[in-house]
């Protein structure tokens, strides 16, 4: 077990022949034992096969792996991103791991051709989870209908696959959660990607059985999500960037990446007062048991 760093030393990763590591530290353990541990994160949602990539992937994911988070999952979000998104995962056998879904903002018109080919997709290749998929009521309205349409279709592939949903809820988290109560199934699991609602909208989430997704809204000053964050259990909580997007304080507003994963995990340590090591450990466990229930091959 990790207990609290007691010091962290510069030229450590040479010496202990570990070149990819970002930090080191070294633990006490139960019988006072100095060891060293690394810290292994999960990126539960990147967009990393988006164009704001396209000039350095590869350095990014080599960045992603030096900081410990050598797992990276790919929520999709339209038949314009399939084949990027595919092929990064092809690239990456190791780390890089696509979902299948129609996003919510990509709902329109042609939503019932989209549905078709995430449906034929999923027949095809194998995905570990569904989505992107949900409801987005902040940028466009106009497909409100089609949108919970969507949604309720992407549950029913979660539930006849047993993959994990991964569910945007941008000023939809009532209708998320009277749909989900609607399908009332027990067996769905999945995360409530970029949640920073109330205590009482945690709650309600994590009793339908789903995690919550934090990421770098978390280190933003004066969010609500701080207060929430210390009245919920660490086995709800997984960790995300939604790079390119939403890009933790001091790149705030700039290009998001999955290396900053330590950065919203050491927010999430410093607010719950618990150490950064745990915080890691217990992330990657429940994104693990989310994605990987039968461990990763
Ligand atoms: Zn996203």
């Amino acid at each position: 077990m990790c207990q609290a760093p007691v010091e962290i030393e510069a030229g450590l990763a040479e010496k202990a022949n570990c070149p990819d590591v970002y930090k080191v530290y070294w633990y006490l353990n139960s019988v006072g034992m100095r060891y060293l541990c690394r810290m292994k994160l999960i990126d539960t949602h990147t967009h990393l096969y988006l164009e704001e990539f396209e000039p350095d992937r590869a350095e990014i994911i080599g960045r992603a792996v030096a900081a410990g988070v050598d797992i990276m999952m790919l929520p999709n979000i339209d038949s314009s991103s399939l084949e990027p998104m595919l092929m990064l995962a092809e690239d990456f056998p190791g780390n890089c791991f696509p979902m299948i879904g129609l996003h919510p903002t990509s709902v329109k018109e042609n939503y019932r051709d989209e549905l078709a080919l995430v449906e034929k997709m999923l027949q095809a290749k194998n995905f570990f989870g569904i989505g992107e998929c949900g409801i987005d009521l902040y940028w466009d309205k106009t497909f409100a209908r089609e949108q919970e349409y969507v949604f309720r279709h992407h549950i029913e592939l979660a539930a006849g696959s047993g993959l994990p949903l991964v569910i945007h809820i941008r000023e939809s988290f009532n209708e998320v959660i009277r749909i989900l109560k609607e399908v009332n199934n027990p067996d769905l699991k999945g995360i409530f990607h970029c949640f920073s609602g109330s205590v009482e909208q945690a709650k309600q989430a994590t009793g339908l059985g789903f995690s919550l997704g934090l990421g770098g809204v978390i280190t933003f000053k004066n969010n609500k999500m701080q207060e929430t964050l210390k009245h919920i259990d660490l086995k709800h909580l997984v960790l995300e960037t939604d790079a390119p997007f939403l890009a933790p304080v001091p790149y705030r507003g700039k290009r998001n990446e999955p290396a900053y994963i330590p950065l919203i995990a050491e927010k999430v340590a410093e607010i719950t007062g618990t150490a950064v090591e745990e915080i890691a450990e217990a992330t990657s466990r429940n994104a693990m048991r989310l994605f990987f229930p039968e461990g990763k091959a």
